[in-house]
């Protein structure tokens, strides 16, 4: 095919929402036909979708063989964000996390995690994108770059990388790829400045030490354009003292970023408890006293599980959601 054929096709997939090779009017016949013997526009609706009284919106969508993953939709006032997964299941096994409990099932292609933002009904309202769904993206970074790519080219969806926040626990070698390729926010999974206590929640931290880590961070130039975030859930009694917050505070020095808490849901056969509110109230106060900006992510879809990986769980084992 001639080379401008690859703008044209760009434009009809990315711009003009078409559902099959056949609409790809300037096209020849035949440019169509041959695409058409080796390539699907690749759209798959939801399987299903449960509906919180908050407006929070979650979809399972069937991928790998029978295999489900979870896209969550998330209005508030004037933002619409959507959340989506990279991977089904999940091989890191952060013991508070029950797509961690799923094990591993496989990376999502490029397509797979596009089509999340692409077929909810919701898509033409979206304002921003984060990467915190089902799987660890920076284990499949080769194809959530090549999302990422789609997602802010001119020739695909157009989105500015400031609209994008991708999460990771922190992996040395992608970590490092993904800032030399990628102007997207970054979102580092914390939850606690103690190696050893860190251990126990996220066996990661046993090869990709949070101090390698943030010595990589160090290195880079975060500012208004792109932004590091650190996410730090908060468990009863085990990392919401003073003592944390001293910690952070010391491990942090030096770097311009915010630390966002998110209170932690309850999962299955899990010996973890949820902060009452005041406990996480105080906990912000402490972390913006020692200067660190410190916000509270709100509780979205509580009665619909918010816990990522609960819906597609039940799914997968009992075929109801
Ligand atoms: S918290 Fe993220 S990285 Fe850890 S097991 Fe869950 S999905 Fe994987």
């Amino acid at each position: 095919m001639p080379g401008f054929a690859a703008k044209q096709i760009a434009d009809w997939l990315y711009r003009k929402e078409i559902q099959s090779v056949d609409e790809m009017t300037n096209l020849s016949k035949r440019m169509r036909e041959v695409l058409s013997m080796d390539y699907e526009i690749g759209l798959t609706a939801p399987a299903s979708t449960a509906r919180s009284s908050d407006g929070t919106k979650k979809y399972l969508f069937k991928v790998l063989n029978h295999k489900y993953i979870e896209t969550a939709y998330i209005p508030d006032k004037d933002r619409a964000t959507i959340c989506i997964s990279s991977q089904s299941g999940c091989k890191m096994g952060c013991v508070f996390c029950m797509t961690g409990k799923q094990g591993f099932q496989g990376n999502l292609s490029s397509n797979e995690i596009l089509n999340q933002f692409r077929s909810i009904p919701e898509f033409r309202n979206l304002t921003n994108m984060v990467y915190m769904g089902m799987g660890e993206p920076l284990d499949n970074l080769q194809e959530v770059l090549k999302s990422l790519e789609i997602m802010t080219s001119e020739w695909g969806y157009g989105w500015s990388p400031t609209r994008i926040t991708v999460s990771t626990i922190g992996l040395k070698d992608p970590i490092k790829e993904f800032l030399e390729k990628s102007r997207c926010h970054l979102a580092v999974s914390l939850h606690s400045p103690f190696d050893d206590e860190r251990m126990r929640l996220m066996p990661v931290q046993r090869t990709n030490s949070l101090k390698e880590i943030l010595d990589i961070i160090r290195g880079y130039d975060f500012n208004s354009q792109r932004r590091i975030s650190f996410e730090y859930i908060l468990f009863k009694g085990l990392n919401d003292t003073h003592r944390h917050v001293k910690e952070l505070a010391r491990i942090l020095n030096g770097i311009k970023c915010r630390i966002n808490i998110i209170r932690f849901h309850q999962i299955p056969g899990s010996p973890y408890q949820s902060p009452g509110n005041s406990a996480v109230i105080e906990f912000r106060e402490a972390l913006n006293a020692k200067g660190i900006i410190t916000t509270i992510r709100s509780s979205r879809g509580e009665d619909i599980g918010a816990a990522c990986g609960l819906l597609s769980t039940l799914k997968q084992n009992t075929g109801k959601e």
